[in-house]
């Protein structure tokens, strides 16, 4: 039996599906508003074979070569076939991400609170591993 494996792109559509998630420090986490995104990294197909890098024609030729049950390797690789679980969605293709626009004044306060601190803590993160004392 031969499986066709298509990633039909056209089928993923921008969706205004609504939930909510948890944001903030552990122990004084708070529920807000957001949305699922389609994921950037996979563009919604949940699976990636950027891992694999640039396939040059060297190598192209000698998948083509590379006779397999779905007909050769690199046909398989088009099809999909090497693709791995994107590692920005865990495969689901989309991502949550906080719905700015709905949150209430007061969740806009902590939120940006705590961006800023986590960016502050990435940034010194940054400086640590670059041997950076402060
Ligand atoms: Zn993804």
């Amino acid at each position: 039996m031969k499986i066709i494996k298509t990633k039909n792109y056209s089928k993923v559509k921008k969706q205004a599906e609504f939930t909510t998630m948890e944001i903030g420090y552990e122990g004084e986490k708070i529920r807000v508003p957001a949305t699922w995104e389609i994921c950037d990294n996979c563009r919604g197909s949940g699976a990636s074979s950027d891992y694999m890098g640039e396939i040059s024609d060297e190598a192209r030729h000698e998948m083509m070569m590379e006779n397999t049950p779905g007909g050769n390797e690199f046909e398989e690789y088009m099809g999909g076939a090497y693709d791995k679980k994107c590692e920005s969605c865990d495969g689901t293709g989309k991502v949550l991400e906080v719905y700015y626009e709905k949150l209430s004044p007061e969740q806009r306060e902590y939120y940006d609170e705590y961006s800023e601190g986590q960016a502050e803590l990435a940034a010194e993160d940054d400086m640590r591993r670059r041997g950076i004392e402060f």
